[in-house]
This record gives C-alpha cells, structure tokens and sequence, in this order.
C-alpha cells in the first residue's frame, strides 16, 4: 500500500467513505497517532515563549485532527460494521485510549499550558481564547496533572480499576438479561399480547427448539407482556426476573457498585474535591451536587400533586379491572388499558399520515419559515450506502453554513437508536469567515414495505426533529474554537436544541406541514390531533416522578452513602425511593443493581440532567408559544444568543440572553402535567 495514499489520512470536506476499507484503519490510526505524538513533541521543543498561537491553536490542531479521522471510523462501525473492520479497529483501540489518557498526563505540555496560563499575555487573553484556555487547565487538572507521586499514581491505578468495574457491571447486565427464558405453554397466558409480540414469542421458541412461545428480558419481549397482558401472574413473574437481575448469584453487582461508589469518592477526594458529584457536575450548568439536589426537591414538591393525580386514577382505574392492590407489575397495564379508553389512539391510526418525505420537507420548511435557514439536497456518491441523502444548509444570505449526511432506516450492519455525529467543525478561514461544518444524522426508521413508503409513528417523527435539533447547533456554530464550538457545551445544556425542536411536532400549524395521508395528502385530521395532544399528558405527573426518583437516588448514593454508615446499599436505595412510593414497600423492587446509566453509562451524579434540560428547553419554546411558533425574530434571536454560540459562554449566560431571565420549571409542569383541575372524560 506504500504506493496508495490513505484515505482516513488523506481527505477534504467531502470524506471518501466508499473508498476505506479495514486494512486502512491500522496503519492510518497508527500514522494519526504517531504523527499527533511528533507534533506534541516539537510543541514541547519549541524554545519561544509561549502564547496562545503556539500553544493552544497548536494542540487543538493537533487533537481535532485526531478526533475527526478517528470519528470516521466510529461512524463507519455503526452504520457499516464488518468483522474486519471491527477487529482492526479494536486492535487500535488501546492505543486511541493510551494517547487521550497520555495527554493531561504530559509534564512538559502541562507546564507550558500553566506558563501560559501564568504569563501576563495568559491572563489578558478576552472572550472565547480566555475562556477556552482557563477550560483546558481546567481538563487538565480534572485529569490529574497538578497531582505527583503517590497521589498520580493512585488516580491511574483507579481509572483502570473503575473502568473494569463498570465493564463487568455491564457484562453482567447483559448476561443475566440473556440467562432468563420463560416459555409459555398455554397460549391464553398471552391474552391481550398483540398478535405480532405472540408471533415474534412463537418464533424465538421455535428456534430455541422448544414447543410454544418464549418470553426474554429484551425489552421488545418485556415490555408488550407489562403493557398487555390480562394474567397478572405472568406479569408478576417477568417484573420480578427483570428488576432482580444481577441483585445476588452468578451475576450480581451490589459489590461492584459498592466499590464504584468508594472510587469515585476516592477520585473527588485526591482532586480536592469535598464529593464526587462537586467533581462532575463542576463543568455542567449546576456546578455543584448541592445544586443538582436542589433542583430535584424543588421539582418533586411542584411534581408531587400532579403524581398524587395519576396515582388516584390509576387504583380507580384498577379497580375496574379487578385489581384491588396496585403493585409494581401492574402500573404498566393499568396505565396503558386507561390510556387506551380514555383517547383510543396507537401508533398504527397515526402512522398513514406521517410519510418519511412529508415529515422532512415540513421539516425543512419549518426551519426556513423560524431560523431563515435553507436545506438543499445533493449529489453525494463517495457514501457507505446507496440510501444515504447528502444536504447543504445555508444561512439566510446564502452562506454554506455545513452539510449533512442523513441515513435513517435500519440495516442489519447498523447499530441501533437515533444519532448525529459532528464530523467536521469548521476552521477559520483567513478573512475571517468560516469554512463549513459537516455532520451526519441517523436512525432506524420504519422503512418501506412493497408499495407502502415508510410510514412514522409520531415517536418517530419526534426523533428526526430531536436529531435535527443536534445537528444545526453543530452546523450553526460562529464559534471559532473547535473544542468550544457546537454540541461541546455542558453536559444538562447539551440536550436544549434537541428538545426544543420536538416541540414544534406537537403544534397544530407545523403539524399541517408535516403530515400528509400518503394516500390522499390529507393532513393529520383535527379529532385525532386533540386526542394526541391530550394523550401526551396522560400520567405526566406519574412518569416525571419517577425520573425524580432516579435522579434523587443517583444523586444520594454519590452524596451520602458509606457502607459504614449506612449499611447494604440495596436496602438504602428502597429507603431514598421511600419518597417516591405509592405505599411504604412499593419500591422494595428497584432495579439498582442493573441500572447501567449510574454503574456503566457516564449518569453517575447527572441523571437529574433528563430533567434539568427539559426544564430548560420547555421555557425556551414558551417564547415561541407567546410571540408565535413561527416567528422569525424569536428563530433568529434564538441562533444568534443560543444555537450558534456554542460553549463561548456559560450556558446560563446564553439562556438569559435568549430569555431576558433566568430557567423557570413552570412551563415544564404546563405542558407536561396538565392542570390539577382538568377533568378528563372517560
Ligand atoms: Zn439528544
């Protein structure tokens, strides 16, 4: 290959994505990583004193190149996995790891970055250059440059310990989940499963070569028995298997988490700070844990009526139905039989009118009418597969603002979920403008069957709004810092633009927009809309609690608990969600011990974030709500103080100046919860 140039190496604006092949991601990591290490080197050498230019625009050329061609191959595993590919790129993968872990590490690049930081041009540097290099100290002290010997060693030896404890807890997650099979003799236990689950039930018994119908911990298993299913046993018996994964046995995690907890103390404590949610919420918009526990008690006293609410018609509800003690394994069944009386309404009446075309030329001119910004299709032949859209997004002036690759339906070679990826931040250019930003967006939407095009629920729908949200606060960045440019904001700010966009799937004007019966073009009839709008509100105040719950136990375990003090953490758990219980005992059955998002998933101490940026974005959207869903002024104002600016200022700044004031949770409780006296119909 000496002759062939490289192509992860080698390419402009337009990635050559058809043209990488496994045997390219070997020697062009390597090459990446080894040329990144001479560049660290000579910067180290340089002999000048130092300034920004030399130090800080040198080490960010230096770590986005890296960045950017290693997201090339991420991006390709997720949408084109093969075997080769996968094998070469976990073959380079300890090496991706040992250069970012290497980097803050650094003695020498450390004390340049503090000479700097020191140094009276240091302390002058204004706006975007001052702030991105008081974070790059920051990162790096975080990471532990500023600790010696004993103490530098300590946090290493953690970091790998914390990091094997969070993989196993996530093995044994998945393993227990697969260790569980229940197989089901007598169909009539299935009675109320739709037909499609039962099918799917019979196939999986079928191929496990067993007679009858075979019930996983899959959600796609677990979750239509919970919703459907009239026999309450059943129901009993698949609860208590799932919440009780990895509790004791073979699998079980209460020791790891344990342990996970008494680290991550460690952590804060070696860094100076006085606990573990103080260090990571310290680069979030709450700042502190004292903060974060704050705003969960104050939301879950607003929350508590509305909660006490949903828990008086659920037991009336349950009644009905026989059930005279609510418990856990019924609360999904009660709920989605009261749902389904009071607004009669599934997926399958809405999707006609959502055609995957119709939704994305609505969408694009929604974002014409409110930001002025316009969306072009292209031709785009260097892609990884035939069904991928290329786009342009210009600025009102007609400015190429970045371009975007869309791939939205499901390929066995592709991971799951919904997605977008910043591929390419602009530079800047040397008359000061901006070259342009270059992203992807990506889901696994209802495809096309035969004559039918593919047809979205309205969750779906809401998905390519949220995904779009990412994509235009990478694509609209002004912000001329890569690191501090687009979606690199806080942590709780991150999920604004993405939420803020679903809103407009729920209002009446964008909504003729964006559907069409794919039949006779008739837009989304007015009944139907009201029966949509007022099931979005269905058991709001039952749902938001319990996203309280979790932050609030997240948040308690990293604040509070020893084991000294407080015994088996499990048990702790049951008397923190105490709080959150229907009766004393109801919450005995909390899943803990196999709750990946604290113990494997990066929430550790930021769960409340769910909330924290709903909170934030339900309030952006009210501006829209009192001066018009499709005002331009308020779409303008809103890329201009928030979209575009993206980590030049602290997020609080920006919402203020967006909002002339500071978050308010009010709106939030409004569209989520309805009001306490709405009577609702049966
Ligand atoms: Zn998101």
């Amino acid at each position: 290959m000496s002759e062939q140039v490289n192509p992860i190496l080698e390419y402009g604006f337009r990635i050559p994505f058809d043209r990488i092949q496994p045997e390219h991601v070997r020697p062009g990591v390597r090459a990446l990583l080894s040329n990144a290490d001479e560049a660290i080197a000579a910067l180290i050498d340089d002999s000048a004193p130092p300034t920004y230019e030399n130090t800080v625009e040198r080490l960010d050329s230096i770590t986005e190149r890296v960045k950017e061609r290693v997201t090339v191959v991420t991006h390709l595993l997720s949408v084109a996995e093969s075997p080769d590919m996968r094998a070469a790129y976990n073959e380079v993968l300890p090496e991706i790891t040992d250069f970012w872990t290497r980097l803050p590490l650094n003695e020498d690049l450390w004390s340049h970055l503090k000479s700097l930081a020191g140094s009276e041009d240091g302390r002058a540097l204004q706006g975007i250059r001052g702030r991105h290099l008081a974070t790059l100290v920051r990162e790096f002290r975080r990471a532990g440059a500023d600790l010696e010997g004993k103490d530098r060693d300590r946090l290493k030896e953690i970091n790998i310990e914390m990091s094997q404890l969070e993989q196993r807890f996530s093995e044994n997650v998945l393993d227990a989940t697969n260790a569980f099979q229940l197989v089901v003799e007598d169909e009539s236990r299935l009675d109320g499963v739709p037909p499609a689950d039962r099918d799917e039930a019979r196939r999986k018994a079928g191929a496990a070569g067993e007679k009858g119908w075979l019930l996983t911990l899959d959600y796609p298993s677990f979750e239509p028995v919970l919703k459907y299913a009239t026999d309450r046993t059943l129901r009993e018996e698949l609860y208590l298997a799932f919440v009780m994964r990895c509790r004791d046995g073979e699998f079980e995690n209460v020791t790891t988490i344990q342990r996970l907890l008494e680290l991550r103390r460690e952590v804060a404590d070696l860094l100076g700070y006085e606990h573990f949610p103080d260090y990571r919420l310290e680069e979030a918009m709450a700042k502190t844990g004292a903060a974060a526990i704050e705003f969960t008690d104050q939301l879950t006293e607003r929350t508590h009526p509305y909660w006490k609410r949903d828990v008086q018609a659920l037991e009336a509800h349950a009644a009905t139905l026989q059930i005279e003690r609510l418990e856990p394994w019924d609360v999904a069944f009660v709920s989605e039989h009261l749902r389904r009386v009071r607004y009669a309404i599934d997926d399958e009446v809405i999707r006609p009118y959502f055609p995957l075309d119709k939704v994305l030329s609505g969408l694009f001119a929604i974002v014409h009418r409110v930001f002025g910004l316009q969306v072009l299709a292209r031709e785009a032949s260097e892609v990884w597969h035939e069904d991928v859209l290329y786009y342009d997004l210009l600025d009102q002036d007609g400015t190429h603002l970045g371009s975007f690759y869309a791939d939205w339906h499901p390929r066995p070679e592709k991971r799951q979920g919904a997605w977008m990826s910043d591929m390419i931040t602009g530079r800047v250019a040397a008359d000061g403008s901006m070259s342009p930003h270059l992203g992807v967006i990506a889901g696994n939407l209802t495809p096309a069957k035969g004559d039918v095009p593919s047809l979205l629920t309205h969750r779906e729908v809401q998905t390519i709004f949220h995904e779009f949200g990412h994509l235009l606060h990478h694509l609209t960045t002004t912000v001329p810092v890569a690191p501090r440019a687009g979606i690199n904001v806080a942590w709780d700010f991150v999920e604004l633009p993405s939420q803020l966009m679903e809103n407009w799937t729920w209002e009446r004007e964008a909504l003729a927009l964006i559907s069409g019966h794919y039949e006779t073009g008739e837009p989304l009839p007015d009944a139907l809309y009201e029966r949509m709008v007022d099931s979005r509100r269905f058991m709001g105040g039952w749902a938001q609690m319990r996203q309280l719950s979790f932050g609030y136990s997240d948040l308690k375990l990293h604040l509070e608990y020893s084991s000294e003090k407080d015994g088996d953490v499990l048990p702790y758990v049951e008397r923190l969600l105490d709080r959150y219980s229907l009766r004393p005992g109801f919450s005995r059955y909390h899943s803990t011990a196999s709750f990946t998002h604290l113990f494997a998933g990066g929430y550790a101490s930021a769960y409340y974030s769910y909330l924290w940026s709903e909170v934030l974005e339900a309030d952006a959207f009210s501006r829209f709500k009192n001066e018009g869903i499709f005002s331009q002024s308020v779409g303008r104002e809103y890329v201009d103080r928030i979209l575009s600016r993206g980590d030049s200022a602290e997020p609080e700044d920006l919402f203020r100046d967006f909002l002339g004031r500071d978050p308010d949770p009010q709106a939030l409780l409004d569209r989520n919860l309805g009001t306490l006296a709405e009577e609702v119909g049966v």
